[in-house]
């Protein structure tokens, strides 16, 4: 009983005492012979273990996250585990687990204990009778609470026999689906082998194509917000003219990580079975390709990750709740960077400004905190609550780290490439967001431009034609550009969507929003 308070609340605790209920009574009920009483302890005790396992795993992983077990979280982390990660993780949580797996250990002896001195038939008795009719009574009630429990289907699947059955089956149906995904990444493989790109140019080449978080560019000093969030990017912009461009009209055409990165990928065609993958792309060019993330999530790790041919994630915590700041990422990229494959397509998904703002970030790294300055002014006339002003504040600080994330990462690209290699970088985010812009609202969004208005900047170490800095840009459409860093060459190739051929032609993306205007 103590077991099943700890791992349900409420309603949901009474149900499962309704469940165990029956095991209480079989046990309660007196035996003749020492037979049945081993047979009967035999398969009460694993049952009744099943409600003491139950209630301690459930309320260790509330504990921990949050969340119950069938949890789409907690079912892909733990059938995408291996054994050295499953000891890992025990090691790091061991003292949470500890005094748990004690309770359970103390419960499973007294369980053992009870159930050898279990009600026998008291010798001479001839018949066992409820001695008083209340309790008669009681007795019956009881039996028909629990057929209820047992007969309604939704009570009845909490039962821990039921539930953890599911929970297997759950769990093999999740890594089925995951191998169907590795047998569509072949495909794309082979289709991308059978296009044949070819490479303009002779000799080595590094792309690095960095993806961003949830950055809105009107939150940048490099596209002019007040508040100084891009101190660095501003003197590599300053040192490099020209051949560093800053495309001041850039837009996603989806306000959500995963569909964007799905149209970015694929060439604009997010719903295409047939549309190529840049990454199976670049790969039968002869390119090495990196994934780099700071993102652990299960959809990226199967579509992207797997198709690289490295893939390092730094973030082991599930979800973006996790706190590995982009930073630490810079030296596995320094690594890739350095490689001796002639040519590389490096990728690197990053966490950015991921709503919570403060976890991107040191502790201690904000300096907006408690400022008064033109931004907070407008906030304030626009009547934005003090809690999106003191989100603005936590946004900007963001970025100001990302700022520095950003250069960091530009300069291994630099600093690999020597005097006159051949390489190429295009930042963008995978999309916007609204932070007090339009609405006094905080975080991803659909329905405001400020959920579209991303950054995108690109360099190449042949110069770009300065117009391009001019050219309104979609995210979607990035793939054939860095195709064309890369020097790309297949059948499929379209130079209308490739923001530095002097063919390029804009069409507005989709959006959910309606847009005045996209050059602005
Ligand atoms: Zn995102």
């Amino acid at each position: 009983m103590l077991f099943i308070a700890l791992g349900h609340d409420g309603r949901r605790a009474l149900q499962m005492a309704a469940l165990a209920l029956p095991l209480l009574v079989w046990v309660a009920w007196p035996l003749r012979t020492a037979a049945l009483h081993r047979l009967r302890a035999l398969f009460a005790w694993p049952l009744a273990m099943g409600f003491v396992i139950d209630g301690a795993v459930r309320d260790y992983l509330w504990d921990r996250y949050v969340a119950a077990p069938n949890n789409s979280m907690v079912l892909g982390a733990m059938s995408n585990t291996q054994t050295r990660e499953s000891l890992e993780y025990l090691w790091l949580n061991a003292p949470d687990m500890l005094w748990r797996a004690t309770l359970v250990l103390a419960a499973a002896a007294l369980l053992a204990l009870a159930l050898r001195r279990a009600a026998r038939w008291p010798a001479g008795a001839a018949a066992w009778r409820p001695s008083h009719r209340a309790c008669r009574y009681a007795l019956v009630l009881l039996v028909l609470v629990s057929a209820i429990a047992h007969a309604s289907k939704p009570w009845r699947r909490l039962h821990p026999t039921l539930y953890w059955t599911k929970w297997v089956d759950d769990a093999n149906r999740l890594r089925e689906g995951w191998s169907q995904q590795s047998q569509a990444n072949q495909r794309l493989l082979e289709s991308a082998r059978h296009a044949a790109p070819t490479v303009t140019f002779e000799g080595a080449s590094t792309v690095m194509l960095v993806i961003g978080e949830s950055i809105n560019r009107d939150n940048l000093g490099l596209y002019g917000y007040p508040r100084d969030t891009t101190p660095r990017l501003e003197s590599l912009k300053a040192a490099l003219g020209d051949d560093f461009s800053v495309i001041r009209n850039a837009w996603s055409a989806d306000a959500s990580t995963l569909p964007s990165l799905r149209s970015l990928f694929r060439f604009g065609q997010a719903h295409g079975a047939d549309a190529p993958h840049l990454l199976a792309l670049a790969r039968a060019a002869g390119y090495k390709v990196w994934w780099i993330g700071n993102q652990d999530d299960m959809a990226v790790e199967h579509q992207y990750a797997q198709l690289a041919d490295r893939a390092a994630t730094i973030n082991r915590r599930p979800g973006r709740s996790g706190d590995t700041l982009d930073g630490e990422l810079i030296d596995e990229v320094g690594i890739a960077a350095r490689d001796p494959a002639p040519r590389k397509l490096i990728v690197v998904h990053l966490m950015g400004a991921h709503p919570h703002y403060r976890l991107r970030r040191p502790a201690g790294a904000n300096p907006f905190a408690g400022v008064q300055d033109d931004v907070e002014q407008s906030l304030r006339r626009a009547g934005r609550s003090a809690w999106t002003r003191e989100a603005r504040r936590e946004y900007d600080a963001a970025l100001r780290y990302h700022d520095g994330v950003l250069s960091d990462l530009f300069g291994q690209l630099r600093d690999s490439l020597g005097v006159g290699g051949r390489g190429a970088w295009l930042y963008l985010a995978d999309h916007g967001q609204e932070v007090g812009h339009e609405l006094d609202r905080v975080g991803h969004s659909a329905s405001t431009a400020a959920g579209y208005r991303i950054p995108a900047l690109v360099w190449r170490s042949e110069g770009l034609p300065s117009q391009v800095a001019e050219r309104p840009f979609r995210a979607d459409w990035a793939a054939w550009t860095v195709a064309e860093l890369m020097g790309l060459r297949w059948s499929g190739r379209d130079a209308a969507r490739d923001v530095l051929n002097a063919a390029y032609h804009w069409h507005p993306p989709p959006l959910a929003v309606r847009v005045t205007s996209f050059e602005r």
